[in-house]
């Protein structure tokens, strides 16, 4: 018998902002490899509606429908329609009655700031500002972040759905361009997923759960710093993920960011409502052909 009415499923969502798929390999990520390792890691190309812009990307990728519904376009987020197309700790919150918790350093996602908030109302939101705009400190913000999200991940909330926001690595793309600085920020953004991952694995009734955790980028970056543009550097993106259903070495269908929210309801065990339009699917593992004879 479950301990929780809501089951024991739980998602952890990590959003590290514009990493570049083609420089993984040659980076020391062990903690993104491991995730992949149990699970996938596989390419998202960013469609042709969507600007290669952290608003429109990430919100597509938290309420599971693209531009045309959600209707943010740039890093504005004015005008938009997410009271129609919620963000998933939103929708969860509020018309599932889970548990939810978003985090992160980037004003419009938590703030009622440039049109925001993305997410509008999750169980628990917090906002950790960098102080100032730079790439060290958003190292620093990022730092707090993640210990914030330990914190919660560990504590009496326990959330059902998590949404952790990593700025640095774009930061320090846009700052410095895409060389050493660029690449030690995103072994610095591995070892913070090191230790939310190590969060979920130390909690006291791991046992007993079933964990789902999707890592996710929003767009690349020039190898000067920048993005917007239509460039397959610029447009390519990745998901990694682990948990039920999703086999370890999985190779799943061909992706897109709409899927992450898809994927978060499902790993839930929650049937999307038809009239939530949803334009993504859950992570789906290609079929093997059978063996021949
Ligand atoms: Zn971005």
């Amino acid at each position: 018998m479950s301990l929780w009415p809501a089951g024991s499923r739980r998602v952890l969502v990590i959003g590290i902002d514009g990493v570049r798929l083609d420089l993984l390999p040659e980076l020391a990520t062990p903690h993104l490899d491991a995730v992949a390792a149990a699970g996938f890691l596989a390419p998202v190309e960013v469609d042709d509606a969507t600007p290669t812009m952290s608003g429109p990307c990430w919100t597509t990728i938290v309420t599971g429908v693209g531009v045309a519904k959600h209707g943010v376009y740039g890093n504005h987020f004015g005008g938009n329609r997410l009271e129609v197309f919620p963000d998933f700790t939103t929708r969860l919150a509020t018309t599932h009655r889970r548990r939810t918790f978003a985090v992160g350093g980037w004003e419009p996602l938590f703030l009622a700031r440039q049109g925001g908030p993305l997410f509008t109302a999750p169980g628990r939101l917090s906002y950790i500002a960098p102080l100032e705009d730079t790439p060290e400190a958003w190292e620093v913000c990022d730092e707090r972040v993640t210990a914030e999200a330990v914190s919660v991940l560990t504590g009496d909330d326990d959330p059902q759905a998590t949404f952790v926001y990593l700025g640095a690595v774009d930061e320090t793309g846009h700052f410095l361009g895409c060389g050493e600085e660029y690449r030690q920020s995103i072994r610095n953004a591995d070892e913070r997923l090191g230790r939310l991952l190590a969060a979920v694995r130390g909690r006291a009734t791991y046992a007993e759960e079933e964990w789902t955790v999707i890592v996710v980028t929003d767009h690349g970056h020039l190898d000067q710093g920048g993005h917007g543009g239509r460039s397959v550097l610029e447009r390519t993106a990745w998901i990694a993920a682990c948990g039920p259903g999703l086999p370890a070495g999985a190779r799943v269908e061909p992706l897109h960011h709409t899927d992450v929210a898809a994927h978060v309801y499902a790993a839930l065990e929650i049937v999307p409502d038809p009239h939530w339009t949803l334009e993504g699917r859950p992570f789906t593992p290609v079929a093997e052909p059978l063996p021949v004879g």
